[in-house]
């Protein structure tokens, strides 16, 4: 099976990871929507949502502490928590995964959610230290 979430988990491509617990993982999205935008996916391949059996009870409890961690540590407003099952509503990567989105007041409503504040991106190495906690 190729799919780039599970070659993540496996170490086979690098990514930002920022939490990790035996069901889940949490990296930074590569092209963020705002400052902090991360990707939580379950351990398991499981494509979607609407797959039979329980998905999101796995991941529960890593989505609530990388929200936490996110907010604490950005000093963001607020977050907004999406995700895309299947491709028409927009999911380009078929291994579940709720997108956290941090969002601050300069920015604010659902319609700025979609349009990209551009400098999100700009250092996501630096990013990825300050949540982590190595600077
Ligand atoms: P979706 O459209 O819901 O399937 O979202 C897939 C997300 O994965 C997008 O926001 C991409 O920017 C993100 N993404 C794709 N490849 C990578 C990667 N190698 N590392 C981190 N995020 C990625
Ligand atoms: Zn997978």
């Amino acid at each position: 099976m190729d799919c780039l979430f599970c070659a993540i988990i496996a170490g086979d491509v690098p990514s930002r990871q920022i939490y990790a617990d035996d069901h889940a993982v949490a990296f930074l999205d590569i092209a963020p929507w705002h400052r902090g935008h991360s990707l939580v996916i379950p351990r398991r391949h499981v494509v979607d949502v609407l797959e039979e059996g329980p998905a999101l009870i796995d991941i529960a409890p890593a989505i609530q502490t990388t929200s936490r961690l996110l907010m604490d540590r950005l000093g963001a407003d607020g977050l907004n928590m999406v995700m895309n099952n299947r491709a028409v509503a927009g999911q380009e990567v078929f291994h579940l995964h709720v997108h956290l989105v941090p969002r601050y007041s300069e920015h604010p409503g659902m319609r700025a959610l979609f349009r990209p504040d551009p400098a999100a991106g700009s250092d996501l190495d630096a990013l990825h230290a300050h949540l982590t906690g190595a600077v």
